[in-house]
Protein backbone atom coordinates (compact mmCIF):
# COMPACT_ATOMS: atom_id res chain seq x y z
CA UNK A 1 0.00 0.00 0.00
CA UNK A 2 1.38 3.43 -0.73
CA UNK A 3 1.74 5.76 2.28
CA UNK A 4 -0.07 8.61 2.49
CA UNK A 5 1.42 11.67 0.27
CA UNK A 6 2.73 14.90 2.56
CA UNK A 7 3.21 17.93 1.88
CA UNK A 8 5.06 21.34 3.26
CA UNK A 9 2.96 23.99 1.57
CA UNK A 10 -0.52 24.72 0.99
CA UNK A 11 -2.39 26.86 -1.57
CA UNK A 12 -6.14 27.45 -1.38
CA UNK A 13 -7.28 29.56 -4.42
CA UNK A 14 -9.28 28.86 -7.35
CA UNK A 15 -9.97 25.82 -9.75
CA UNK A 16 -7.51 27.48 -12.06
CA UNK A 17 -4.64 25.97 -10.29
CA UNK A 18 -5.51 22.76 -10.38
CA UNK A 19 -3.29 22.07 -13.60
CA UNK A 20 -0.64 23.37 -11.10
CA UNK A 21 0.56 20.37 -9.56
CA UNK A 22 3.03 17.64 -11.31
CA UNK A 23 2.17 14.01 -9.96
CA UNK A 24 -0.94 14.72 -8.03
CA UNK A 25 -2.68 12.34 -5.65
CA UNK A 26 -5.98 13.64 -4.77
CA UNK A 27 -6.83 12.77 -1.13
CA UNK A 28 -10.30 13.01 0.74
CA UNK A 29 -10.05 14.57 4.05
CA UNK A 30 -12.28 14.54 6.92
CA UNK A 31 -11.71 16.51 9.83
CA UNK A 32 -13.72 17.28 13.12
CA UNK A 33 -14.92 20.25 11.75
CA UNK A 34 -16.57 18.16 8.73
CA UNK A 35 -15.16 17.99 5.45
CA UNK A 36 -13.29 20.35 3.35
CA UNK A 37 -14.58 22.60 0.49
CA UNK A 38 -13.08 19.60 -1.65
CA UNK A 39 -10.40 16.51 -2.21
CA UNK A 40 -6.81 18.26 -1.16
CA UNK A 41 -4.36 17.29 -4.20
CA UNK A 42 -0.81 17.03 -3.38
CA UNK A 43 1.82 17.15 -5.58
CA UNK A 44 5.35 18.93 -6.82
CA UNK A 45 5.56 21.94 -7.98
CA UNK A 46 9.55 22.52 -9.03
CA UNK A 47 10.56 19.50 -6.89
CA UNK A 48 8.43 21.14 -3.37
CA UNK A 49 5.43 18.86 -1.82
CA UNK A 50 2.24 20.83 -2.17
CA UNK A 51 -0.91 20.42 -1.27
CA UNK A 52 -4.05 22.44 -3.50
CA UNK A 53 -7.18 22.60 -1.77
CA UNK A 54 -10.25 24.91 -3.99
CA UNK A 55 -11.48 27.17 -1.17
CA UNK A 56 -14.99 27.22 -3.23
CA UNK A 57 -15.01 23.56 -4.15
CA UNK A 58 -14.04 22.82 -7.83
CA UNK A 59 -17.34 23.11 -9.23
CA UNK A 60 -17.64 26.57 -6.72
CA UNK A 61 -20.50 25.00 -4.85
CA UNK A 62 -19.63 27.02 -1.43
CA UNK A 63 -19.89 30.64 -1.65
CA UNK A 64 -17.28 33.05 0.33
CA UNK A 65 -19.92 32.77 3.65
CA UNK A 66 -20.40 28.87 3.79
CA UNK A 67 -16.99 27.89 2.92
CA UNK A 68 -15.64 25.68 5.53
CA UNK A 69 -12.71 27.17 6.48
CA UNK A 70 -11.99 25.59 9.78
CA UNK A 71 -11.83 21.85 7.73
CA UNK A 72 -10.11 23.56 5.02
CA UNK A 73 -7.01 24.47 7.41
CA UNK A 74 -6.96 21.30 9.26
CA UNK A 75 -7.20 19.11 6.48
CA UNK A 76 -3.86 20.91 4.93
CA UNK A 77 -2.57 20.67 8.15
CA UNK A 78 -3.05 17.21 8.78
CA UNK A 79 -1.31 16.14 5.89
CA UNK A 80 2.11 18.21 6.94
CA UNK A 81 1.18 21.80 6.07
CA UNK A 82 2.99 24.63 7.66
CA UNK A 83 2.73 27.30 4.97
CA UNK A 84 -0.31 28.46 3.16
CA UNK A 85 -0.46 30.73 0.05
CA UNK A 86 -3.94 32.16 -0.34
CA UNK A 87 -4.64 33.79 -3.64
CA UNK A 88 -8.35 35.64 -3.58
CA UNK A 89 -9.83 38.05 -5.85
CA UNK A 90 -10.61 41.01 -4.20
CA UNK A 91 -12.25 44.90 -4.85
CA UNK A 92 -9.58 47.73 -5.39
CA UNK A 93 -10.87 50.62 -3.06
CA UNK A 94 -7.42 53.05 -4.29
CA UNK A 95 -7.73 54.28 -7.43
CA UNK A 96 -4.49 54.03 -8.53
CA UNK A 97 -5.10 49.78 -8.16
CA UNK A 98 -5.66 48.76 -11.40
CA UNK A 99 -7.54 46.09 -12.47
CA UNK A 100 -4.59 43.20 -12.58
CA UNK A 101 -2.74 44.57 -9.33
CA UNK A 102 -1.52 42.05 -6.96
CA UNK A 103 -1.92 43.14 -3.26
CA UNK A 104 0.13 41.58 -0.56
CA UNK A 105 -1.63 42.64 2.72
CA UNK A 106 -0.07 43.58 5.95
CA UNK A 107 -3.48 43.83 8.15
CA UNK A 108 -6.91 42.70 7.58
CA UNK A 109 -10.00 44.15 8.99
CA UNK A 110 -13.13 41.91 9.38
CA UNK A 111 -16.78 42.82 9.06
CA UNK A 112 -17.75 38.98 8.51
CA UNK A 113 -20.77 38.13 10.75
CA UNK A 114 -22.09 34.13 11.40
CA UNK A 115 -19.04 31.94 10.12
CA UNK A 116 -17.48 29.63 12.62
CA UNK A 117 -14.59 31.88 13.37
CA UNK A 118 -12.16 29.73 15.71
CA UNK A 119 -10.93 26.17 16.32
CA UNK A 120 -11.22 26.66 20.01
CA UNK A 121 -15.07 26.92 21.09
CA UNK A 122 -15.71 23.78 23.13
CA UNK A 123 -16.84 25.00 26.88
CA UNK A 124 -13.46 25.30 28.89
CA UNK A 125 -11.23 25.77 25.75
CA UNK A 126 -9.65 29.51 26.49
CA UNK A 127 -6.80 29.94 23.60
CA UNK A 128 -6.47 33.46 22.53
CA UNK A 129 -3.88 33.79 19.62
CA UNK A 130 -1.40 36.57 19.14
CA UNK A 131 -2.92 38.38 15.69
CA UNK A 132 -1.44 41.86 15.59
CA UNK A 133 0.19 41.11 12.61
CA UNK A 134 -1.86 38.87 10.44
CA UNK A 135 0.39 37.39 8.13
CA UNK A 136 3.33 36.00 7.88
CA UNK A 137 6.06 38.24 7.31
CA UNK A 138 8.35 35.52 5.84
CA UNK A 139 5.56 34.55 3.57
CA UNK A 140 4.86 38.28 2.27
CA UNK A 141 8.80 38.81 1.59
CA UNK A 142 8.91 36.11 -0.43
CA UNK A 143 5.65 37.32 -2.60
CA UNK A 144 7.13 40.61 -2.73
CA UNK A 145 10.63 39.60 -4.06
CA UNK A 146 9.06 37.03 -6.65
CA UNK A 147 6.70 40.42 -7.83
CA UNK A 148 9.23 42.67 -8.58
CA UNK A 149 9.70 42.88 -12.36
CA UNK A 150 6.66 41.32 -13.30
CA UNK A 151 4.97 44.65 -15.18
CA UNK A 152 2.17 42.17 -16.30
CA UNK A 153 1.14 41.80 -12.41
CA UNK A 154 2.39 44.38 -10.34
CA UNK A 155 2.76 44.25 -6.78
CA UNK A 156 1.66 46.48 -3.83
CA UNK A 157 3.71 45.01 -1.14
CA UNK A 158 1.35 46.47 1.77
CA UNK A 159 -2.02 47.66 2.57
CA UNK A 160 -5.29 46.57 4.40
CA UNK A 161 -7.92 43.90 3.26
CA UNK A 162 -11.47 44.81 4.30
CA UNK A 163 -13.27 41.23 4.74
CA UNK A 164 -17.19 41.71 4.21
CA UNK A 165 -19.37 38.82 4.85
CA UNK A 166 -21.13 38.76 0.84
CA UNK A 167 -22.54 36.91 -0.76
CA UNK A 168 -23.89 40.78 -2.36
CA UNK A 169 -20.96 43.24 -3.09
CA UNK A 170 -20.86 46.80 -1.28
CA UNK A 171 -23.05 49.71 -1.31
CA UNK A 172 -21.54 52.79 -2.22
CA UNK A 173 -21.71 54.29 1.10
CA UNK A 174 -19.82 50.73 2.28
CA UNK A 175 -17.12 51.20 -0.17
CA UNK A 176 -17.16 54.62 0.73
CA UNK A 177 -16.60 53.70 4.27
CA UNK A 178 -13.91 51.46 3.51
CA UNK A 179 -12.12 53.60 1.10
CA UNK A 180 -12.06 56.58 3.91
CA UNK A 181 -10.87 54.20 6.33
CA UNK A 182 -7.69 54.51 4.71
CA UNK A 183 -8.42 50.54 4.25
CA UNK A 184 -6.79 49.33 0.55
CA UNK A 185 -8.86 46.34 -0.56
CA UNK A 186 -12.45 44.45 0.00
CA UNK A 187 -12.92 40.70 -0.29
CA UNK A 188 -15.17 37.68 0.66
CA UNK A 189 -13.04 34.93 1.84
CA UNK A 190 -9.87 36.30 3.67
CA UNK A 191 -11.51 35.99 7.49
CA UNK A 192 -12.08 33.75 8.98
CA UNK A 193 -9.47 31.90 6.61
CA UNK A 194 -6.20 33.91 8.24
CA UNK A 195 -7.28 33.58 11.54
CA UNK A 196 -7.99 29.78 11.58
CA UNK A 197 -4.52 29.45 9.78
CA UNK A 198 -2.85 31.69 12.73
CA UNK A 199 -4.95 29.59 15.34
CA UNK A 200 -3.22 26.10 14.02
CA UNK A 201 0.05 27.75 14.34
CA UNK A 202 0.14 28.39 9.98
CA UNK A 203 2.28 30.43 8.30
CA UNK A 204 -0.41 32.20 5.72
CA UNK A 205 0.21 34.76 2.92
CA UNK A 206 -2.86 36.67 1.33
CA UNK A 207 -2.40 37.25 -2.44
CA UNK A 208 -4.95 39.65 -3.31
CA UNK A 209 -5.61 40.15 -7.13
CA UNK A 210 -7.52 43.37 -7.65
CA UNK A 211 -10.40 42.56 -10.27
CA UNK A 212 -12.69 45.94 -10.13
CA UNK A 213 -13.32 48.92 -8.38
CA UNK A 214 -15.72 47.73 -6.00
CA UNK A 215 -18.68 50.49 -6.02
CA UNK A 216 -16.14 53.23 -5.94
CA UNK A 217 -16.34 54.68 -9.37
CA UNK A 218 -19.56 57.09 -9.76
CA UNK A 219 -21.63 56.43 -12.72
CA UNK A 220 -20.29 53.05 -12.67
CA UNK A 221 -22.88 50.16 -12.28
CA UNK A 222 -20.58 48.45 -9.61
CA UNK A 223 -18.93 45.38 -9.51
CA UNK A 224 -20.36 42.24 -10.92
CA UNK A 225 -19.65 38.53 -10.55
CA UNK A 226 -18.65 38.48 -14.16
CA UNK A 227 -16.30 41.22 -14.69
CA UNK A 228 -14.21 39.21 -11.30
CA UNK A 229 -14.36 36.14 -13.52
CA UNK A 230 -13.09 38.09 -16.31
CA UNK A 231 -10.38 39.75 -15.01
CA UNK A 232 -9.61 36.57 -12.89
CA UNK A 233 -9.12 34.68 -15.95
CA UNK A 234 -6.82 36.83 -18.09
CA UNK A 235 -4.37 36.92 -15.02
CA UNK A 236 -4.65 33.22 -13.58
CA UNK A 237 -1.37 32.34 -15.89
CA UNK A 238 0.54 35.12 -14.05
CA UNK A 239 -0.72 34.32 -11.00
CA UNK A 240 0.08 30.74 -11.04
CA UNK A 241 3.58 31.30 -12.43
CA UNK A 242 4.56 33.78 -9.38
CA UNK A 243 2.98 31.23 -6.93
CA UNK A 244 5.11 28.91 -8.85
CA UNK A 245 8.51 31.30 -7.78
CA UNK A 246 7.38 31.64 -4.52
CA UNK A 247 6.98 28.25 -3.62
CA UNK A 248 10.74 27.68 -4.38
CA UNK A 249 11.76 30.57 -2.81
CA UNK A 250 9.75 29.63 0.82
CA UNK A 251 12.05 27.72 3.40
CA UNK A 252 11.84 23.67 3.67
CA UNK A 253 10.59 22.45 7.01
CA UNK A 254 13.17 23.59 9.87
CA UNK A 255 14.49 20.51 11.82
CA UNK A 256 14.29 22.85 14.86
CA UNK A 257 11.26 23.85 15.12
CA UNK A 258 11.91 26.36 17.29
CA UNK A 259 14.09 28.57 14.85
CA UNK A 260 11.40 28.42 12.69
CA UNK A 261 8.93 31.46 11.82
CA UNK A 262 6.93 33.17 14.61
CA UNK A 263 3.84 32.02 13.02
CA UNK A 264 4.82 28.24 13.94
CA UNK A 265 5.36 29.44 17.87
CA UNK A 266 1.97 31.24 18.08
CA UNK A 267 0.85 28.21 20.31
CA UNK A 268 4.08 28.24 22.72
CA UNK A 269 3.06 27.85 26.24
CA UNK A 270 -1.19 27.75 25.64
CA UNK A 271 -2.55 24.60 26.66
CA UNK A 272 -5.03 23.64 24.17
CA UNK A 273 -8.20 21.44 24.68
CA UNK A 274 -6.82 18.74 21.88
CA UNK A 275 -4.22 18.03 20.01
CA UNK A 276 -3.03 19.45 16.31
CA UNK A 277 -2.79 16.77 13.25
ZN1 LIG B 1 5.30 32.65 9.18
Amino acid sequence: MNSTPRAEIGVIGGSGFYSFLDDARTLSIDTPFGAPSDDVVIGEVAGRSVAFLARHGRDHRFPPHQVNYRANLWALRSVGVRQVLAPCAVGGLDPSFVPGTLVVPDQVVDRTRGRAHTVYDEPGAVVHVGFADPYCARGRNAVITAGHGQDDLPVVDSGTLVVINGPRFSSRAESQWHRSAGWSVVGMTGMPEAAIARELAMCFTSLCLVTDSDAGVEGDSGVTHEEVLAVFGTKIEHLKRLVREVITSLPAHEADESASCACRRTLDGLRLPFELP
